[in-house]
């Protein structure tokens, strides 16, 4: 199959003919290596293992083999990184945008607009945020027919797998040194793999600018994390490299034991705060009571470095998204021609649910289309008849709901037969697979201190899942394959 640019992609190896016996041997010898080095999650299974550490383990999902990627369409995504970094940078200084462009959301969307009161209340203390922290995640998919790079989303807030990722391509590469020969594949088209250490420099180097040697980052977690290895890989890089400690703490618990001293710096039981690293806080689910949204608040009035601070994680959301991708709006925030070039090249179609001419055409062909709230974590997009349905649902009520909502072009990869193992099982299926590439992005006023790409996540899905979380349970971790 040619791309655009001459590349050929096709599947790595013969799926038809490859030797069971290979298979079930590489199946082992991953599922030994995942335990010996850590590519593990909490077994749903087991009533602790979402509370603590090293109690009911079980190999995250993987991909047995890397999925092939042409290495154009990478480097285009590693190029864009640190432009979409700078991006979110402009956007979250322009309260007035941010405000705006959510001003119809916030009627409809309780969560939202709990986020926009916090905003809201930050714009008029005039709070400034001298130093700020991104560790983002911009997603794609290649689209098979155009040929394209097009982004899914991109993620400022508790972006997952910046440790396991590094540890899946480290497993494939294990596997292509044994293997590979039999295979055909060189294990050193699996390109380096960085991210835990680059993410925990960037937390390190956001401490030093904090510049107060006692205070401590702490990760903002959920009372039961089943992907908490993920989150200790980054703090023991954080520990090991940069001497820096971490501590954890859920919203409630940072309620309960979180104060904002005379001076701006938050304590929370006693210990100064100098980076707020949050893994939870992305979700309505995350804010059962009053007391966990007093936690968001307090923390973003401190002088903690957050990351992200509230501007960062609305700058997130797919409504921003959308209204990014309008005629002349990135104009708004970029400077170099060639820059916004690029980024636009990436954009799918994107759509506000005010557009009566695509709203139509999305009834008249509702597979062509993804209908988004603006939600978090994979499991929230309607896809095929409910989109028709919801739709015709909200023309009929003709209330202010649509708002909610953004749509956006389907993209459709390319499927390949790919082994998935989960649970110690390998199974054969239909798959399709999304790219994410990890960007950091640090500075203090007008010092930038980062601004790069960091390493990527592969994540393949069955074809015939719509959704692909790999928390949420539709996805398994992959590494890539470059051709
Ligand atoms: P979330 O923030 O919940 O991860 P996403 O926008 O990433 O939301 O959507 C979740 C999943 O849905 C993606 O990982 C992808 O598998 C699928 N998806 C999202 N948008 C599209 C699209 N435009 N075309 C095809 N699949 C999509
Ligand atoms: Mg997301
Ligand atoms: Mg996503």
């Amino acid at each position: 199959m040619e791309t655009q640019a001459g590349i050929v992609s096709k599947p790595l190896v013969d799926f038809h003919g490859i030797d069971e016996e290979l298979v079930q041997k590489m199946v082992h010898d991953a599922l030994v290596w995942s335990s010996l080095h850590g590519l593990v999650v909490g077994d749903k299974n087991v009533q602790r293992s979402g509370k603590v550490p090293g109690v009911g383990m079980v190999h995250a999902p993987f991909a047995l083999l890397p999925v092939a990627f042409p290495e154009n369409h990478f480097k285009l995504a590693c190029e864009v990184a640190p432009i979409f970094n700078q991006l979110i940078d402009r956007v979250s200084l322009d309260g007035k945008f941010l405000q705006d462009s959510l001003s119809r959301t916030k009627k409809v969307d309780v969560f939202t607009s709990r986020l926009l009161d916090i905003h809201s209340k930050m714009l008029e203390m005039n709070k400034i945020e001298e130093i700020r922290l991104g560790l983002h995640r911009s997603d794609y998919m290649l689209d098979e027919q155009t040929k394209l790079l097009l982004q899914i989303e991109l993620n400022t807030i508790s972006c997952s797998f910046p440790g396991l990722s590094c540890l899946v391509s480290e497993l494939h590469r294990s596997l292509l040194k044994h293997y590979g020969e039999y295979l055909g594949l060189d294990s050193k088209r699996i390109p380096s793999n960085n991210t835990v250490n680059r993410f925990a420099e960037a937390l390190a180097k956001a401490w030093t600018e904090y510049n107060n040697p006692r205070a401590v980052v702490m990760v903002v977690v959920q009372p039961e994390e089943h992907n908490m290895y993920d989150q200790h890989l980054l703090c023991a890089a954080l520990k090991e490299k940069y001497n820096v400690k971490a501590i954890r703490k859920t919203l409630a618990e940072i309620d309960a034991e979180g104060e904002l001293l005379s001076d701006g710096t938050l304590s929370v039981a006693g210990q100064a705060i100098a980076v707020i690293y949050f893994r939870s806080g992305y979700a309505p689910t995350d804010y059962p009571s009053e007391a966990e949204w007093r936690a968001r608040l307090l923390m973003e009035q401190s002088l903690a470095v957050k990351c992200p601070s509230i501007s960062y994680h609305l700058a997130g959301t797919k409504k921003i998204q959308q209204e990014l991708a309008q005629p002349n709006v990135l104009e708004r925030f970029l400077d170099d021609k060639e820059d916004i070039a690029k980024l636009r090249k990436c954009f799918a179609g994107l759509w506000s649910l005010d557009d009566t001419d695509i709203i139509n055409r999305a009834i008249e062909r509702p597979d062509l289309f993804v209908m988004k709230p603006q939600r978090e974590g994979g499991g929230n997009n309607i896809y095929g008849d409910d989109v028709k349905q919801n739709l015709k649902r909200l023309q009929r009520d003709g209330t202010e709901e649509d708002a909610a909502f953004i749509l956006m072009q389907r993209i459709f990869p390319t499927v390949s037969s790919t082994f998935l193992v989960r649970n110690g099982i390998c199974h054969k299926d239909r798959a399709v697979s999304e790219l994410g590439v990890y960007g950091a992005y640090l500075r203090n006023k007008d010092k930038v201190i980062i601004n790069d790409q960091c390493g990527y996540l592969m994540r393949t899905k069955v074809s015939s899942s719509n959704e692909g979380g790999v928390a949420a349970g539709f996805a398994v971790l992959d590494s890539i394959y470059l051709t």
